[in-house]
């Protein structure tokens, strides 16, 4: 078995358990849980000490995976995914029932977008279960682009950094949301890149 099969086994080991895994993307490195494990999710934001008001996106690995966590796909949200997935994207759509409301910060929509990084697509695709993944950095310091980055900030806290490289963007995701249908963009990221 290759040394990076291997590191996913461990990560979606470690994952499986509860914990957090760093995890590559093409825009920078994220902390990792278990979208569906309470006690993985507080842990991201008790790690980051981010604010519970802020809520995180979820990375899933293909557009087909959508259909389980949202309850409407607007067509140009169609036309987007089909357009810029895998990439730095994120869509904001409204959440099904098994989305927590710890992920969404209580809001009725969910953030949600297919990562574009052979490492952890192929993650994904070996768990049962969505990753909920912000910036594996400190509230208010600057977003990982390098593993060595994420252990600096990160060595004492998290069992795992899955090595995918230098993230070949190292901006954040552009964030579009939807009202009555028609796309609205939240934030400017990586999407032209
Ligand atoms: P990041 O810090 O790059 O993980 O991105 C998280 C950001 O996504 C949040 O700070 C919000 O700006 C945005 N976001 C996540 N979920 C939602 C949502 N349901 N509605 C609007 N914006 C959201
Ligand atoms: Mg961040």
């Amino acid at each position: 078995m290759s040394i990076i099969s291997k590191d996913i086994q461990k990560a979606v080991q470690l994952l499986t358990d509860e914990q957090l895994v760093a995890i590559p993307t093409e825009t920078v490195y994220g902390l990792a849980g278990n979208i569906f494990s309470e006690k993985a999710i507080k842990s991201i934001f008790s790690t980051k000490k981010r604010p519970f008001f802020n809520p995180l996106i979820v990375h899933i690995p293909t557009i087909d995976s959508l259909e389980d966590i949202v309850t409407h796909i607007p067509e140009k949200a169609k036309l987007l995914a089909d357009a810029f997935w895998p990439g730095s994207m994120t869509l904001v759509l409204k959440k099904s029932d098994k989305i927590p409301d710890l992920i969404t910060a209580g809001k009725d929509t969910v953030a949600v977008r297919v990562p574009n990084h052979p490492v952890t697509l192929e993650l994904l695709k070996q768990l049962p279960f969505p990753l909920a993944a912000p910036s594996a950095n400190p509230f208010g310091s600057i977003s990982p682009t390098k593993p060595t980055h994420v252990e600096r900030y990160f060595k004492d806290n998290i069992q795992m950094v899955l090595d995918g490289g230098s993230c070949s963007n190292g901006i954040e995701s552009t964030i579009i949301g939807f009202e009555n249908d028609e796309p609205i963009i939240y934030r400017l990221g990586a999407l032209a890149l």
